[in-house]
């Protein structure tokens, strides 16, 4: 049995009071995580504070993005020395609004896949096609290239620990959502490419999310597909109520 793993990206919302008041609201109410990882993908000036609100507590932190290289002359970037050091678990990998508006590729997503394993991060790494692609049947190529190339070199027991966001672009911050249907026949051949690219026991233990519109009214009949494992979620994770709801149904 795969935990559910909801994760709420705030992308570059709030200020310092109100997430420092969200996570009061939430981290004595959500469910055990031996039920369900909770998360929140915050800002990164946010990280250091929220992650010692959170500390004993069962709702997790997470960052959006980090570089790479430990150290250096990266000027405006975070290193996954720096995350772990803060006492952050995850880190989302790949966002399609960083691989759109930030020259993320499969290359980077992967030399930082590998990055957060040294570093004992988990990484969140999101694939997804664009409406175009989608029309195109493109969909199930693309996603099982980007699945490959983010996995390339990680060893087994690592796959098993990645969490891998199908979340297709025409469905972000858009309200249209995927199909629970659709949503599944991704996320199924996301786990047929870990298969075909790792093991079978890689396959089986790599939880995979649906990204897109999630909300609290839809989150229930995605969960109960076959091969949806949890939600990444943008828009309804910025208020505590709605975030609450939502962590509720992965349990
Ligand atoms: C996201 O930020 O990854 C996302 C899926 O956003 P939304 O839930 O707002 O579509």
């Amino acid at each position: 049995m795969r935990k559910p793993i909801i994760a709420g990206n705030w992308k570059m919302n709030k200020l310092l009071s109100d997430a420092k008041g969200f996570v009061a609201d939430v981290k004595n109410n959500v469910p055990s995580s031996d039920s369900v990882d909770a998360i929140i993908c915050a800002p990164y000036p946010f990280l250091y504070e929220l992650v010692k609100e959170t500390e004993g507590t069962d709702l997790k932190v997470a960052a959006q993005n980090m570089h790479y290289e430990e150290s250096g002359a990266y000027t405006g970037e975070v290193s996954p020395a720096v995350l772990k050091d803060l006492g952050v678990t995850h880190v989302v990998l790949g966002h399609s609004e960083r691989r759109e508006m930030f020259n993320e590729t499969d290359e980077t997503v992967n030399k930082k896949a590998h990055a957060a394993f040294n570093y004992g991060l988990l990484p969140i790494v999101c694939v997804g096609e664009t409406l175009e692609q989608r029309e195109a049947n493109q969909t199930m190529d693309l996603v099982a290239a980007q699945v490959k190339k983010a996995l390339d070199g990680l060893t087994e027991a690592q796959v098993k620990e990645t969490v891998i966001a199908y979340e297709p672009i025409w469905a972000i911050g858009t309200g249209k959502t995927a199909t629970s249907e659709q949503a599944n026949e991704v996320c199924t051949h996301v786990r047929k490419t870990v298969a075909e690219a790792v093991s079978a026991d890689a396959a089986d233990a790599v939880r995979i999310q649906y990204g897109g519109s999630v909300k609290p009214a839809n989150i229930d009949e995605l969960l109960q597909q076959s091969d949806i494992d949890g939600a990444l979620v943008g828009g309804a994770s910025l208020e505590a109520d709605s975030f609450l709801k939502l962590v509720e149904a992965g349990k």
